[in-house]
């Protein structure tokens, strides 16, 4: 078996330990005699199921009793409406912090539920970095501050978060979630879809703070309320199943490595391997991203012309390295490391970079 050096944006790589459990398990889960497809969303070997995802990432992310956990659909796109749907209040304002393209069609679907402010934008330098905000920034209107912490597509990511006081924050982490430590009580609402980090696309985690639903907004229709989903426990209708089953064995397996601190300790190794790289020879391999915003999921670059980046590309795909063309919006390469991505990986991409700068230095 060859497995691919994979560096898809997304959906992504998932560990190969994961892949062969739920391989050994798809024809008879747990001596059920049916795949956790087959079985009911209402049975207690699923109940079991996803108490056990819920139970992981609470312990994993050290989410407080403060916050729930929900597993929904529609991806990260929907909570872009749902937040403000469920949030966004008459007299106060959305403020939002522009760094990419998802932040942008975050900001979009608010317009449609009330009034918006962009309190910061790094779109004038080609979001080659996280912008400085800090609570004084904000109008005193202010409902909710929403950011997003790692921009998949410029490869930029915030380094720490400042103290936003008593606005409540809403964070996309899609592609980011689970890759490092993070002081999760600093946050109103994280959510992402689960493709890039924890499992296969379908499910959408949100970990929401319970106080947040004394101001809700009503009459919303049934599915798009939180409320909803937290007195159904994410089965108010039938959930993912299969993904929130997969969801626990990546927890499982990040339990396994480490942990999130083992985990991130790995990340940072895989991305300075591509960094110090692209240091050494940055006319070769220019980062995109400034070097105080570098992104430990999204390494993106650029080199010297259409026509090299082109058969580098090609080449590298020849040699089993895929994924590494950048973002249609922006060209140039992007190698996406996430969680699952082994270090030799990156190591054998790193090689393959030096190889081929050697081999075609102008
Ligand atoms: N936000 C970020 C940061 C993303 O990277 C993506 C997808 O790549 C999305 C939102 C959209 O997610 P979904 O496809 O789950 O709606």
């Amino acid at each position: 078996m060859v497995r691919a050096h994979n560096f898809n944006a997304g959906p992504s790589a998932l560990p190969l330990d994961v892949l062969k459990k739920a391989q050994e398990e798809l024809i008879d889960f747990k001596g059920t005699g049916m795949s956790v497809m087959e079985l009911s969303h209402r049975s207690k070997e699923f109940e079991d199921v996803l108490a056990d995802a819920k139970d992981r990432l609470k312990k994993l992310m050290e989410i407080p009793d403060t916050h729930e956990i929900l597993f929904l659909q529609g991806g990260a796109s929907l909570q872009f409406s749902m937040l403000p749907m469920n949030f966004l209040q008459e007299g106060k304002v959305g403020a939002y912090v522009v760094t990419g393209s998802w932040s942008k069609k975050a900001l979009k679907e608010a317009k449609n539920f009330g009034e918006t402010v962009v309190v910061a934008s790094t779109e004038d330098d080609s979001f080659t970095h996280i912008p400085e905000v800090t609570v004084n920034t904000l109008p005193e209107n202010t409902g909710y501050l929403h950011i997003t912490t790692n921009n998949t597509i410029y490869g930029t990511q915030w380094q720490d978060f400042p103290d936003f006081g008593d606005v409540p924050v809403f964070a996309d982490m899609s592609s980011d979630i689970l890759s490092k430590k993070v002081d999760v009580s600093k946050f109103a609402v994280i959510y992402g879809g689960a493709q890039k980090n924890l499992g296969p696309s379908g499910v959408t985690i949100v970990i929401l703070r319970k106080d947040l639903l004394n101001q809700q907004n009503s009459g919303l229709p049934t599915m798009l309320d939180y409320t909803t989903h937290i007195k159904a426990n994410s089965l108010f209708n039938t959930p993912p199943t299969f993904g929130i089953y997969m969801l626990s064995l990546v927890l499982e397996w990040v339990e396994q490595n480490g942990g999130v601190e083992g985990i991130q300790k790995r990340n940072e190794e895989k991305a300075a391997l591509l960094y110090d790289l692209m240091d050494e020879f940055p006319e070769f391999y220019t980062p995109h991203a400034q070097k105080d915003s570098r992104s430990l999921m999204n390494v993106t670059f650029t080199m010297p012309n259409e026509e090299l980046t082109k058969d580098f590309l090609q080449k590298a795909k020849a040699e089993g390295f895929i994924g590494l063309n950048g973002h249609r919006s922006i060209g140039g390469c992007r190698a996406s490391i996430y969680n699952a991505v082994p270090i030799e990986t990156c190591q054998a991409l790193a090689e393959f970079m030096k190889a081929y700068r050697e081999a075609h230095l102008q």
